[in-house]
């Protein structure tokens, strides 16, 4: 068994991303495809070449997650190579959006943003189409075959899926327990705290998912398992996972004591929490709102604060 890391560029901030190519005897899987562009496929392309493999060699791809600089390429891949795509059952409509789920996507953008306390509506609308549009990037194509906790990925048995849902719902990591390897996807980064992003839910009908509290639960699994090293979608290697994970959680534990005590200052709406929270990254909105509603959710939930909806739709907290 043999992973490969390979490193392309993105045009986000977050710099380059790393798909891994994964070898068994003579079958080919590449977890994760890079952006949809002429310049990331190229460097896929020479760097595939620099261990001897074609892209119209690749017979399966997975998906980590939806994500545009994960699921970019897929597309493009899917037409050179004729690749069976794994991924998460949430996968498939999130890249594969149809109008209707897209204009549900915006309904519910403008819900949680007219909550959290944007009254405007010039100034909500051009928000909510920056957060909506984000799945225009997407490289169509479809899921073949879905992947769902604790099955086994084919033609590489050693790898077990592992569910960590939270920064995207449909999220999935893989773990080799035989090597102690884990491929992370945007689970966990060494650098950086992974975005547990407020999205819809998945299914019609069912409530908001509290991703912040999924998202901990889900790191909470993998501390438990034994590994050596993880494999991220972004930055280098991670070694010292229970380290690093004690120290995501308790930052996120100070951010929730600072929510709390936002709240108890007499901010009552969440973007007067997000500003007091994050008053020089107010233009990354849509980061910093998931990161406050995420923490309000939370602390909610704990009972520590309360929220009542006024007739316009507006959360107060207090
Ligand atoms: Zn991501």
């Amino acid at each position: 068994m043999k992973v490969h890391k390979i490193a392309l560029p993105t045009p986000f901030q977050i710099g380059d991303v790393n798909v891994y190519l994964l070898r068994d005897g003579d079958r080919l899987t590449l977890v994760d495809t890079g952006t949809s562009s002429r310049e990331g496929e190229r460097v896929l392309e020479r760097k595939l070449a620099e261990v001897g493999v074609r892209v119209e060699d690749l017979q399966q791809i997975v998906l980590t997650h939806y994500h545009a600089d994960h699921a970019g390429l897929l597309e493009r891949l899917v037409a050179r190579s004729g690749a069976t795509v794994y991924a998460h059952p949430l996968t498939h409509d999130l890249i594969m959006p149809t109008a209707t789920s897209l204009a549900k996507r915006v309904a519910f953008f403008d819900h949680v943003y007219l909550g959290m306390g944007m009254v405007e509506e010039t100034r909500r609308q051009s928000i909510v189409q920056q957060v909506s549009s984000y799945q225009d990037d997407m490289g169509r194509a479809g899921v073949d075959v879905v992947l769902q906790e604790g099955d086994r990925l084919p033609g590489h048995e050693q790898w077990r899926v592992i569910y960590t849902p939270g920064h995207s719902q449909d999220h999935l990591s893989l773990f080799d327990d035989t090597n102690g390897v884990m491929l992370l996807g945007d689970h966990l980064l060494q650098n950086i705290a992974s975005n547990a992003f407020i999205e819809p839910a998945a299914r019609e009908g069912e409530e908001r998912p509290k991703t912040l509290m999924i998202y901990r639960q889900a790191l909470r699994k993998i501390y438990d398992l034994e590994w050596q090293v993880g494999y991220p979608g972004h930055f280098e290697e991670i070694r010292n996972y229970r380290e690093l994970i004690e120290k995501r959680f308790r930052s996120q534990e100070k951010r929730a004591r600072m929510v709390v005590e936002q709240v108890k200052a007499g901010k009552r709406t969440g973007l007067e929490v997000c500003e007091a929270l994050f008053p020089k990254a107010m233009n990354y909105l849509p980061l910093v709102m998931s990161e406050t509603l995420g923490h309000l959710d939370w602390m909610t939930a704990e009972g520590r604060i309360a929220r009542e909806t006024t007739e316009d739709g507006v959360w107060m907290f207090s």
